[in-house]
This record gives C-alpha cells, sequence and structure tokens, in this order.
C-alpha cells in the first residue's frame, strides 16, 4: 500500500481479515496500549471482523486515564493559588480528582487555566507575565515527552524562572511488563503503539518482546495498520515465537527520532511513577533532573496533603485498564457514568476506553 486512503480501503481490509480467519488456530487475547488505536478499533468496528476466538483487550493506553487522581489534586491546588497560570491540554481539564473536582470547575471559579495544543505557549505566557509563574501540565507517555522536555530546555536556556512544569509522564515498556507479571490476566500478544516507537524506535522492542516471551507488533492506527498488527502477532503466536514485528515501517525506524531522544534524556530521568488505578510502577515514568530543579512544579509548590479519598469509590478504572473488564460490563457504563458526567478518567478523554465504547457501540 502507498497511499494513506488505501489503509482504509474495505476491500484491503476484508482481505486481511479473511487472512486472520485462515491462520489463527487457537484463541488469541491481544492487548493494544494505545488510546488512538482503541478509538481506531471501535470506530471501525475491527474487533466484529476477528474469528470470535481472537480477543482484543484495552491496555492502558490513554494518558489521561493513568495520570492519577493525587497529580490532580496538585494541579488544582496550583491553580488555585494567586499569581499562577496553569496551561493544560484540553482532555484533562475535565478529569475528576477524588478530592479537588476538576480543572474545569477549578478554572470557572476563577483560577487561570488556560488551554494549549502547545507546551511551548507557556513560554509566550511567562513572557506576557513576568510577574506570575506558569506551570504546564506535563502528562503522557514516550510522545508527549520530546515537547515537554523543550519546554523546560528552552525555559533554562532564556532564563525564564516564572516556567515550571508539573511533571506526570509515563514509559510504555514497564506497564508491559507489569501487565505480564500476572500470568492469569496476561494477554498472549501486544500491539505498541506506532507513535510512541516513533520516538524511541523499534530497536527496543526487539528485546522485550523476548523479555515478555510475547509477540509485539508495532501498529498504526488506520483500520488495515492494525489488522496487520494483529495478523503479524497472530502469526507469530501460531508459531510460538516471542518476537518484534514493526507492521508500521513508514513512520517508525529502528533508531526512531535521535533528536527528540536527546532532548528527552537532556532534560529528564527515569523514575518511578503512579499510574491511576495501578499503583506505583518502578521505573515507569520521567522526572526532571536535577539540572532543571528550578522548574519543577513540585519542588516551588509542595503537594497538599495525600486525600482521604480513595481512589474513585465507584470506578473500576483499574480492571478497565489491565483488560481484564470490558466497559460495557461495568455496572454504571452508560448509566450514571457517560462523557456528560464521568465517574473515572477512562469516560473523559476521547482516548479512554469507556468512552471511546460510549460513543462507537453504546447499545441502543
Ligand atoms: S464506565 Fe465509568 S465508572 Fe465504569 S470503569 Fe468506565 S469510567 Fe469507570
Amino acid at each position: 500500500m502507498k497511499h494513506l486512503t488505501e489503509y482504509s480501503d474495505p476491500s484491503s481490509i476484508h482481505a486481511l481479515a479473511a487472512e486472520i480467519a485462515r491462520i489463527s488456530k487457537r484463541p488469541a487475547r491481544i492487548m493494544e496500549v494505545c488510546g488512538g488505536q482503541t478509538h481506531a478499533i471501535l470506530r471501525h468496528a475491527l474487533d466484529t471482523l476477528l474469528p470470535p476466538h481472537v480477543r482484543l483487550l484495552h491496555g492502558p493506553g490513554c494518558p489521561v486515564c493513568v495520570t492519577p487522581s493525587a497529580y490532580l489534586d496538585h494541579a488544582i491546588s496550583i491553580a488555585r493559588r494567586p499569581g499562577t497560570i496553569v496551561t493544560t491540554f484540553g482532555d484533562l481539564l475535565r478529569v475528576p480528582s477524588n478530592a479537588s473536582g476538576d480543572l474545569y470547575a477549578a478554572k470557572a471559579r476563577g483560577a487561570d487555566v488556560r488551554m494549549v495544543t502547545s507546551p511551548l505557549q507557556a513560554l509566550d505566557f511567562a513572557r506576557q507575565n513576568p510577574d506570575r509563574q506558569v506551570v504546564h501540565l506535563a502528562i503522557g507517555f514516550e510522545t508527549t515527552a520530546p515537547a515537554n522536555a523543550m519546554l523546560a530546555y528552552l525555559a533554562k536556556e532564556r532564563g525564564l524562572a516564572n516556567v515550571s512544569l508539573l511533571v506526570s509522564q509515563f514509559l510504555v515498556p514497564p506497564i508491559l511488563r507489569a501487565i505480564c507479571a500476572d500470568p492469569e490476566t496476561a494477554p498472549d500478544a501486544f500491539l505498541a503503539a506506532g507513535h510512541v516507537c516513533a520516538v524511541v524506535g523499534s530497536d527496543p522492542y526487539v528485546s522485550l518482546a523476548r523479555e515478555l516471551s510475547r509477540p509485539v507488533a508495532i501498529t498504526g492506527f488506520e483500520p488495515a495498520d492494525i489488522l496487520l498488527g494483529v495478523l503479524d502477532v497472530l502469526r507469530l503466536f501460531e508459531q510460538g515465537r516471542a518476537e518484534m514485528i514493526n507492521a508500521y515501517p513508514r513512520i517508525v525506524h529502528p533508531q526512531g527520532n535521535p533528536e527528540a531522544r536527546r532532548t528527552i534524556d537532556t532534560v529528564f530521568e527515569v523514575s518511578d511513577r503512579e499510574w491511576r488505578g495501578l499503583g506505583v510502577v518502578p521505573k515507569s515514568g520521567l522526572s526532571l533532573r536535577p539540572a532543571y530543579a528550578a522548574h519543577d512544579a513540585a519542588r516551588i509548590f509542595p503537594a497538599p496533603p495525600p486525600s482521604e479519598a480513595a481512589e474513585s469509590l465507584h470506578c473500576p478504572a483499574d480492571q478497565v485498564l489491565l483488560g481484564r473488564l470490558q466497559p460495557p460490563d461495568c455496572p454504571h457504563f452508560g448509566t450514571r457514568c457517560t462523557p456528560d458526567h464521568p465517574l473515572g478518567a477512562p469516560m473523559v478523554s476521547p482516548e479512554g476506553p469507556c468512552a471511546a465504547f460510549f460513543l462507537h457501540r453504546r447499545l441502543p
């Protein structure tokens, strides 16, 4: 296939589905760890094209969904302080914290919370408001890390002391290891996120597939991309091979994006990280290096005391994000929990599995 439209051509898609049905002989559970892929699978009903013994599980690949409630409490406490401006991507605005509501409500009550499309907009706000601290909410996976790192790098280079980052950056490989630690629920194969691998490269996933003892296919986002990834992991699975296949070579190269990786390594170091509903996973995140401590909002603004409120009493998001519960099987799906009134983060972002099911697979 040479042109993007060919990746959503019905005849290609049905040919791939037929090939999957032909080669797949035994039950297989395949997990994608990317909210964009979850969304594409449900929007195009790709799971309905697979044989019944092949199941797609939707893993913890939505960055907003895995950002912990304590992080939001901290962000909201900063936003409520006089003299601060908080910048964020839009999908974090309505994610509920257990103790503090959400950023949208804080904004409605007067906090200066600004939606941005690039972290670098924080630099402009800082120049225009030299007497105020501009705090960017730096969340996401390896995909967002380069731009967030560049914000810290430029703030330091330009001597903008009133720019800081509240960091909750996640790394994908450690969470795949954590998922595979439970043999009862671990999937048989993974689809790895193409945009993550566009940054880090396909090379690290060669040894990761061996380590996980499972096939991994680096996969894109068009319907044929996803079915190609499914076909590749099923071929390996049927042959008992724990290997990596790059099914997205038009974007992902073995070394990834060396410039982006250099920027990440300059600014960030690997650290333990809390995942919402999943607890602290060792070495699963990035934090600012000591050289960037002056731009670390977590040091400038101490976190509020831990909330007594447990992770949502009503939302079994951890079970959904580990692929153990399909969103429609949650008792609150579509009733108490909808995109307009979300009980949990997976219903907020369009990349969240609950929102994706609600938008594309709601029962009449
Ligand atoms: S449907 Fe709502 S309550 Fe249920 S897991 Fe999803 S976000 Fe949580």
